[in-house]
């Protein structure tokens, strides 16, 4: 796929129409993803990273739904697709997702190798010797071996069942492979294999992957860009390395300078005062105002446009007046 562009979402927005109110889980959210290429996506809890992942397999459940936008999947457009389509032609062979958790979803009376031959056998109608080739193959990529495919998921460590759940997502070579808080559950040692198999994988294959976290230096280690979000937008977008190094929206600065380092010397860590906003009634203006120290007059009233930035796009108004 190379530099062919595989995933293109525009002005996307999925809304929860609750007793309480419309839940603005995602607004206008634009962001392209090429073959071969990764985006992290981070952001704090709530701030529609998950909803994202979901829009994007056409599994918000109701009362949410996408309200407006489109996602250009490989020259499918997802937001069009019926429930039926989707489960048959989008998830697993277009994109497959790999859940927040997902090492406890396997079902316990079944053997790996059962569970990993279902998306085969129904989706594709490949079982016996051909569909324990393909387990065998994307076993090897996550460093496992192929005799793990006939135990049962306890006879596993959490390490190992993770692995067979991304393998498992990559069985059908979907366009787009997404990954949830991929080693939330873990420990930092198993955390660290884990993601130097990503980062080997992801040169190996040549499909897009998503990684979503809430640990922003994960990101700039395994993501070739990185989206922030808060509040339900994209508020800085571009190459990871470069927001990482030099970021440049308010809170993009602050969830970096959050993050602990080992060899600077600081009496006390960074934060961000105050609380995510609840999304049926977000601030207006710039959703991030209360919380941001650089707020000034236009902040809480305009919503900011996006600028491009040395190649990075900032949704803030600090860079309107820059430009004036
Ligand atoms: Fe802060 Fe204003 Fe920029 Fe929002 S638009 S991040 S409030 S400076």
């Amino acid at each position: 796929m190379g530099d062919k562009t595989i995933l293109d979402v525009k002005d996307l927005s999925t809304h929860y129409f609750t007793s309480k109110g419309v839940v603005k889980a995602l607004d206008d959210v634009s962001f392209q993803l090429k073959g071969g290429k990764s985006l992290g996506v981070a952001g704090e809890s709530g701030c529609g990273k998950s909803t994202m992942a979901y829009s994007l397999l056409k599994m918000v459940q109701p009362p949410g739904r996408i309200v407006k936008g489109s996602i250009n999947l490989d020259g499918m457009e997802v937001t069009k697709l019926d429930e039926n389509s989707a489960r048959k032609k989008l998830r697993w062979q277009k994109v497959s997702m790999v859940f927040q958790g997902a090492m406890d979803i396997m079902t316990p009376v079944y053997t790996v190798g059962h569970q990993m031959k279902e998306p085969l056998r129904y989706l594709m109608d490949i079982t016996g010797d051909e569909a324990e080739e393909i387990c065998k193959k994307y076993l090897d990529m996550v460093d496992l071996d192929f005799e793990l495919f006939n135990r049962y998921p306890h006879e596993l460590s959490g390490g190992q069942k993770q692995r067979i759940i991304i393998a498992t997502a990559l069985l059908l070579e979907p366009d787009v492979v997404i990954l949830d808080e991929p080693t939330t559950a873990l420990d930092v040692v198993v955390e660290a294999r884990i993601m130097n198999d990503l980062k080997i994988l992801k040169k190996q294959l040549d499909n897009g992957m998503i990684f979503i976290t809430h640990d922003l230096s994960i990101l700039a280690e395994i993501s070739d860009d990185l989206a922030v979000m808060y509040a339900g937008w994209i508020v800085e977008l571009g190459d990871s390395k470069k927001i990482y190094r030099d970021p440049k929206h308010p809170y993009t600065k602050k969830l970096i300078a959050a993050i602990p380092r080992l060899h600077v010397d600081i009496d006390r860590l960074e934060y961000i005062p105050g609380a995510p906003p609840e999304l049926t009634n977000p601030p207006k203006g710039c959703r991030f105002h209360p919380r941001c120290e650089h707020a000034f007059g236009r902040c809480n009233k305009e919503e900011p446009e996006e600028h491009d930035v040395d190649g990075i796009l900032v949704k803030c108004h600090l860079y309107d007046e820059r430009g004036n």
